[in-house]
């Protein structure tokens, strides 16, 4: 057993999973297995279903070599050469990972110092810090995140290449980026995370749009940020569930509601219509960095859209918007509104206060004039969808 697993065991927190690693060869691990498949491209990993669980199991990599084949900024494009226990360990990033619990013996194999490390709570690089970011830049994120899970610090030498070796992540592919910060963001540390990346420059690669409005924007979109992250912290920690939805919805939303309040006053676009053009414009610029599949990134749109209904309060609207699916949601990403600078406190309480079966009067000029909203439903009415508000049908 390997990684994460016998590290978390050592440091006294409780292991996500466990990794296995051997000198069987895929093909040999396939036989053996019966809920058995090979995954990955690049290097070959048996993933075997014990119950409910999958556990990874990946055959020893054997030294860099050469042969092995990398791009301009020193990155490693194939790796598919086996070795020995030893070789394994040495390909590792951090001396903490390379850590080997023999079941033969119940003893502990280190062939790096992760033991002495882990002593020291120290996260360190295995060999040159430089060398084996540019090997792989996806490890600056690992160094950071692992810290952090582990209130460890970094060693100074994994420090000191960060913010020069940062534009690396540019070069990793968009999907795997986006596994790497969900398992950054959607963590009982994501603020913490949030702000080493930023202060690393590292984020400015991630998010380039929201990292250009942090340094702009000032204290009230870091609190929005924040706020969003320490929301989603909170809830992992209680054991609810969190969404990539909220969370991306809540990253881009600093760009989206300036994009779209300029679009209202420059092209007359009525709100609805704003904010689906701001979120597709800033949806399609961020996923050229992180891909974000459609099954999150349209209920983040949807968050967006639902956000001027809150402020139809009158007749049959309040309650037909209480059933709405996503209104929940909608609801706390309201609140995270109102608490970070948006003239939506008022709008915020009726709501609540509507959930509670007990809508105070509507204030007067709060909301839209009733004219327009009366001819609208009574249209939808007669068309007997009901529909209007279903934004998927705007993508
Ligand atoms: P956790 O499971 O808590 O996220 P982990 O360290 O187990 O942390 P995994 O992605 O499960 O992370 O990786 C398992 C092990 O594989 C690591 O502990 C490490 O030894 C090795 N590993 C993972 N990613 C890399 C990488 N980018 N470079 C080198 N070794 C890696
Ligand atoms: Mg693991």
């Amino acid at each position: 057993m390997v990684g994460g697993g016998v590290r978390d065991l050592l440091a006294g927190v409780k292991p996500k999973d466990f990794d296995i690693a051997t000198n069987a060869r895929p093909e040999q691990i396939r036989q053996l297995f019966r809920g058995c498949r090979l995954v990955g491209r690049r290097f070959m990993i048996a993933h075997v279903r014990m119950g409910a669980e999958i556990v990874e199991v990946t055959t020893f990599r054997g030294p860099i070599t050469d042969s092995h084949e990398r791009d301009d900024t020193g990155r490693i494009l194939s790796d598919n050469i086996y070795g020995t226990l030893e070789d394994d360990a040495l390909r590792r990033d951090f001396t903490l990972n390379a850590l080997y619990y023999d079941i033969r013996d119940y003893s502990i194999v280190d062939f790096t110092g992760g033991v002495e490390d882990l002593r020291s709570k120290t996260i360190r690089l295995i060999g040159d810090p430089e060398l084996r970011y540019r090997e792989d830049p996806v490890r600056m994120l690992r160094a950071i995140r692992i810290g952090n899970k582990l209130h460890f610090r970094l060693d100074p030498a994994a420090v000191a290449p960060l913010k020069t070796l940062a534009p690396l992540l540019g070069e990793i592919p968009p999907a795997r980026l986006f596994d790497e910060v969900l398992k950054l963001l959607l963590n009982p540390e994501a603020v913490e995370n949030f702000r080493a990346m930023y202060w690393f420059n590292l984020w400015r690669e991630l998010f380039p749009d929201n990292a250009a409005a942090l340094d702009a924007g000032g204290d009230d979109v870091r609190g929005f940020i924040e706020g969003a992250l320490a929301n989603t912290a909170e809830r992992m920690r209680q054991g609810q569930p969190v969404s990539p939805s909220f969370l991306f919805a809540s990253l881009l939303w600093p760009c989206v509601r300036e994009r779209a309040a300029e679009l209202k006053t420059k092209q007359g676009h009525p709100e609805f219509i704003a904010i689906t053009q701001a979120g597709d414009e800033f949806f399609a610029r961020q996923s050229q960095r992180i891909a974000v599949p459609k099954r999150f990134s349209f209920p983040a749109r949807e968050i967006w859209q639902l956000q001027p209904r809150f402020e139809r309060r009158r007749g049959g609207a309040p309650q037909k918007f209480l059933t709405h699916p996503r209104f929940r949601a909608a609801y706390d990403f309201l609140l995270l509104r109102a608490a970070h600078g948006e003239p939506v406190q008022e709008l915020a309480d009726w709501w609540t206060q509507a959930q509670a079966g007990q809508p105070p009067p509507v204030p007067e000029g709060g909301d839209p004039p009733l004219p327009a909203r009366k001819r609208k439903r009574r249209r939808r009415r007669g068309s007997g969808g009901g529909g209007q508000q279903a934004p998927q049908s705007q993508d």
